[in-house]
């Protein structure tokens, strides 16, 4: 079926017919785009920070983070020069915390490279720290208005479809394949607004579930006149969704707080974290969750509060999270944690879940 597929792609490429199919998918995108804060200014400072954010995020949850970011940052130098904790707590809840980092970094290098102006060629833009082959291509389409194809998931699932790709889209050869068909497809007149059209309609109407009835290409995608829209693109070795469960141990002193803060290889790196055991489905009995934090952490508590259950998800992991308020009856230095006061936890980041509880405990609890 490879081979077969890879054909599938050079014949069809040539097979319908490219100006009619880019006029139609320009014609919807003119009539139906959504107007976006970063599609309103798009600056290449704007077009890099959304389509950073944009990486696995929805484009309605990135929307506020990205106002109050460029509000807070409104320039390249700005953001270099904010301290890399307070950029993290701006990005608090975003979750994959390594591309707030990266942009960090990246600002830094742009101001000390290059005078604090995104450069245009793709040369540079690739010393950027976090700037693969997709955020360059927006960034050269949607910044600096080049002939450039920015083929992100949404992309790929609307070209496989359009093509009926049948060969695996994580592989290599296969993406590579696309991008080519992708650029293939720009036309020589305003080639970004294809480029955006597509992502757009892989937002909107190209979904996981297609809506194909109300899409403006089915005349010529190859998947749904063969009826196999639904079916494609094929994607093999997708990680199985994993559940764990954890009894967390809020440990309260006064006005402190026990916390971990994720060290540089964590997955939570740089955010901060209560205590937790790892349990079982309906969580901890309360006299094991004392017991433990004797034994682990030598320190003596009592219960005070039962918190909100808490889900949340980070990679392949859906986190249950049974959180317990303990006040601590004399605080000792713990391994790998720190007592920190409310007022101080509140400048910093958590992650996502541990968040929740941190706000769940209202601080009247104290
Ligand atoms: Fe996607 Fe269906 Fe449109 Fe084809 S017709 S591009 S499968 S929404």
């Amino acid at each position: 079926m490879g081979s077969q597929s890879a054909d599938i792609v050079t014949g069809a490429s040539s097979d319908i017919r490219k100006a009619s199919l880019t006029q139609q998918l320009k014609r919807w995108f003119l009539k139906e785009r959504r107007s976006l804060p970063w599609r309103d200014d798009p600056s290449p400072y704007a077009v890099w920070v959304s389509e950073v954010m944009l990486q696995q995020t929805q484009a309605s949850v990135v929307i506020p983070y990205f106002e109050r970011w460029m509000e807070k940052y409104p320039t390249i130098e700005d953001l270099a020069h904010a301290s890399l904790d307070e950029v993290i707590k701006e990005w608090e809840g975003l979750g994959y915390y390594s591309r707030a980092r990266n942009l960090h970094e990246g600002a830094q290098f742009v101001v000390n490279m290059y005078g604090g102006q995104l450069p245009h060629r793709p040369e540079e833009l690739k010393k950027i720290k976090g700037l693969g082959p997709y955020t360059i291509g927006a960034i050269r389409s949607f910044a600096f208005y080049q002939k450039a194809a920015a083929v992100d998931g949404n992309v790929m699932r609307v070209i496989a479809r359009l093509f009926m790709v049948q060969e695996d889209i994580t592989k290599t050869r296969t993406i590579k394949k696309i991008r080519e068909v992708t650029e293939n497809l720009l036309p020589d007149e305003e080639p970004w607004i294809i480029s955006e059209a597509l992502i757009e309609l892989g937002a909107l109407i190209c979904q996981r579930k297609p809506k194909c009835t109300r899409c403006p290409l089915k005349g010529t995608c190859q998947s749904f006149i063969h009826g196999v829209a639904e079916q494609l693109p094929v994607r093999s070795g997708r990680k199985k969704v994993e559940s764990l469960f954890r009894a967390v141990a809020v440990i309260g002193y006064q006005d402190h707080l026990l916390v971990h803060r994720g060290k540089k290889g964590e997955i939570m790196h740089d955010l901060h974290e209560f205590p937790f055991f790892e349990t079982t489905e309906g969580g901890m009995p309360e006299d094991e969750l004392i017991q433990k934090v004797r034994q682990q952490f030598h320190l003596d508590v009592s219960i005070k509060k039962l918190l909100p259950h808490v889900r949340h998800s980070f990679t392949q992991y859906r986190v249950h999270l049974y959180p317990f308020y303990l006040s601590c009856h004399e605080p000792k230095p713990v391994r790998h944690f720190q007592w920190m006061t409310v007022k101080e936890l509140e400048k910093f980041a958590f992650s996502s879940g541990h968040r929740r509880i941190f706000a769940s405990c209202n601080l009247r609890y104290l």
